[in-house]
């Protein structure tokens, strides 16, 4: 029998807020320090080892379509294990689906960004319909009697799974269908019909090619009524308690986000009730995907704290050629690196949160313009964050227990929904083009607090957009990337020590940069940033 040696204890038993510097100071900063008592017990829950146990049983044991009853009836429900279910009550008993609405407060979006932060380190899929439930609010708020009725069931904190009308329930958890099997990104071409049922409601006939979480109370759904394309509320039971005609064809098998179920579906006839103005289901349901963009990022970040944890944890552990590994000159800089990213991240995430949280003319023009540029840069880096973490492992990392494998799987549906990464690119040229104040806004943001790297890299920055760069389609990936890189450098310069804003501008606004971690310029503090961002468990 061999001796199990040179192998890290599992990271558990931690707080996954105060054991994380850069989130802890980003919530007292941003405006939510009067939530840390209670971010710190859900943080301290979901780091015990049986709640992060659930996040592997969840997507071990993926959803199932039941379509119908052994006799034959239509059932269109999804069976999920119940770890999944033990994850949503977590979800909803902390408010992360809808405090922010339901307790307005300053710093409540922060406070709720840090809860789904540490909530998608242990399981990512359930905050699909966390992140729908949340951003449907601003959008149902358009239509008061629909609002009226529903809104008291989206701020229930009692997860109620039971599958029937939402009236019965203790909650109610919102979906969206935009998506169809022509075209997502380009919205007009929706084909679902809406037809007024002649008591000022309406039947919807059509599909939807994915539309996530199926088993969501309600869904927000766009469809082409007589006035042209709206946005409807769909649930899943009709006023007269019977099935809704939405019929679930199948469930879409995934690269990752394996514990959700994402669905293709057709309505035949659905019962549906109009949202907003008819005829503008676009702008209409756009008010929730600001919402579920800044979700995207939030997601991403969280996703790669949790890889850069688990990388400098086991880094500091493990040994190879007589030294641990994070002592390592070579893997100093690779953790250091992987570090500035993830940190960077957070930092830019937190402060577009506190923009939801304010209603000043520059965090309107900030949510509007840093919402799909965030979305854009954060969700391309996690990928590449999840796989160079995998690789501090070792083998171990590409092992299915280790968590990477996971959390690489489920990085690109960040950047692919809600707006792919060109959509979202396109989008910041067409706020710019629309907000007349916004070089202002940014201007004060980037402000450099006297770094010269900043300074140079910002004002190169600033008369690209205000020239003809900001209407070349094809350089909008460069643009926008440049943007957020000086938004962070900006973040981490005025809030981070010294030794992590200047390793950021040495590597992201000057030198070479490139396509892999570890490349950290000499002079920089490696071993200070690693020993920040571990994860330290004795919290
Ligand atoms: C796991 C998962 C869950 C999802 N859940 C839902 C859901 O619940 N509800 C829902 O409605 N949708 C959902 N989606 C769908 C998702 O939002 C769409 O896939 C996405 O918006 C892209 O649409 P599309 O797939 O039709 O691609 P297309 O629109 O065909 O786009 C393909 C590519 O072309 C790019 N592109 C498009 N236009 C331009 C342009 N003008 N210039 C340059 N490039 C361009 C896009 O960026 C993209 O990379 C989900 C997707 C996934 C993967």
């Amino acid at each position: 029998m061999f001796e199990v040696q040179n192998q890290p204890p599992p990271l558990e038993s931690y707080d996954l807020l105060h054991s994380d510097t850069v989130l802890r100071d980003a919530v007292r900063r941003e405006g939510a320090a009067w939530a840390e008592a209670s971010l710190g017990a859900l943080g301290a829950t979901l780091g015990k080892a049986e709640f992060i146990a659930l996040g592997f049983t969840a997507n071990r044991h993926p959803p199932e379509l039941k379509s119908f009853d052994r006799f034959g009836h239509r059932l269109d429900e999804v069976e999920f294990h119940p770890a999944w279910h033990a994850l949503l009550g977590i979800a909803l008993d902390a408010g992360l689906h809808s405090s922010p609405w339901a307790k307005p407060q300053p710093g409540a979006h922060v406070a709720r960004a840090a809860g789904t932060y540490m909530l998608t380190q242990i399981e990512s899929g359930v905050y699909c319909p966390i992140a729908m439930t949340y951003g449907s609010v601003p959008t149902l708020r358009q239509s008061p009697p629909i609002a009226e009725a529903w809104l008291p069931l989206i701020f229930g904190r009692r997860y109620d799974p039971r599958f029937m009308p939402a009236r019965e329930k203790y909650s109610a958890l919102i979906g969206m269908g935009m998506t169809e099997n022509q075209g997502g990104s380009d919205l007009r071409t929706n084909v679902t019909r809406a037809e007024p049922a002649g008591d000022g409601t309406f039947r919807l006939h059509g599909h939807k090619w994915f539309m996530s979480a199926p088993m969501c109370d309600a869904f927000l759904v766009l469809a082409q009524s007589p006035k042209g394309l709206s946005c409807f509320l769909m649930p899943r039971w009709t006023p007269d308690g019977e099935r809704n005609a939405v019929h679930i064809n199948r469930l879409k098998d995934k690269l990752g986000n394996k514990s959700n179920a994402s669905s293709e579906v057709e309505f035949h006839g659905a019962h549906a009730e109009l949202v907003g103005e008819e005829g503008r289901g676009i702008p209409t349901i756009i008010e929730m995907g600001n919402y579920t963009r800044l979700d995207c990022a939030i997601g991403s970040s969280g996703l790669m704290r949790q890889a850069v944890a688990q990388a400098v944890h086991h880094a500091r552990h493990r040994v190879a050629f007589q030294k641990k590994l994070v002592d390592q000159p070579l893997m100093t800089n690779v953790l250091a690196d992987l570090a500035l990213e993830s940190e960077a991240a957070t930092a830019l995430t937190m402060r577009l949160a506190r923009a939801y949280d304010e209603h000043d003319e520059a965090s309107v023009a900030i949510r509007r313009v840093v919402t799909p540029a965030a979305k854009f840069w954060i969700c391309k880096r996690a990928p590449f964050v999840a796989l160079e973490a995998m690789e501090v492992l070792g083998g171990s990392g590409y092992i299915e227990e280790s968590v990477l494998p996971r959390i690489y799987r489920e990085t690109p549906v960040n950047s692919i929904w809600e707006g792919s990464g060109n959509v979202m690119c396109l989008d910041v040229l067409r706020a710019m083009a629309r907000m007349p104040n916004v070089g202002d806004v940014l201007s004060r943001e980037l402000n450099d607090a006297g770094d010269a790297r900043l300074k140079a890299f910002a004002g190169r920055l600033m008369a690209r957009l205000s020239g003809a760069e900001r209407n070349d389609e094809a350089q909008a990936r460069v643009l926008v990337r440049d943007l957020v890189l000086a938004l962070q450098a900006s973040l981490l310069i005025k809030h981070a020590p010294a030794f992590v804003a200047d390793a950021f501008c040495a590597s992201r606004l000057e030198g070479e940069g490139g396509g892999a971690f570890g490349l950290l310029p000499r002079g920089v503090d490696a071993r200070a940033i690693v020993e920040r961002a571990a994860p330290h468990t004795a919290a």
